[in-house]
């Protein structure tokens, strides 16, 4: 997958501000953030989108969200509080498709369903 942005992040080929780097899974902050703290976390592994999620990467689910705990609480926004976005597909505003969950956090946010 040379041709998708976070896979030549993980690779080391395009710079990346790393907060984590995992066997299965890296973090580094987004280049636009929305808040003060503004996390993408992945898997090392290329997945397109929640979409293309198989049976075979449930390890690595479940390790994005235990990383945004241990991020969360590094970053130290656990107590206050933070979202996590999983964006898939046109409908839900998927930029990249190679699957990331945001962990945004540092200050009270709008709520998504009004
Ligand atoms: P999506 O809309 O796919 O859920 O989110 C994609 C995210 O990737 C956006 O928040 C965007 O700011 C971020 N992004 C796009 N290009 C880069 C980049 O080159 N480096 C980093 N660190 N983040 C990026
Ligand atoms: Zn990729």
């Amino acid at each position: 997958m040379e041709d998708c942005l976070f896979c030549r992040i993980i690779a080391g080929e395009i710079p990346g501000d790393f907060v984590h780097r995992g066997e299965r899974v890296s973090a580094f902050r987004d280049i636009n953030p929305v808040a003060p703290t503004h996390i993408l976390i992945v898997p090392n592994k290329h997945i397109a989108s929640n979409n293309m999620v198989e049976p075979e990467d449930e390890a690595t689910l479940g390790r994005l969200f235990l990383t945004a705990r241990s991020l969360a609480e590094s970053e130290g926004i656990a107590e206050d509080g933070y979202r996590l976005i999983l964006n898939t597909g046109p409908h839900g505003g998927q930029e990249v498709y190679h699957l990331h969950l945001h962990l945004i956090g540092g200050q009270k946010m709008q709520h998504p369903m009004g």
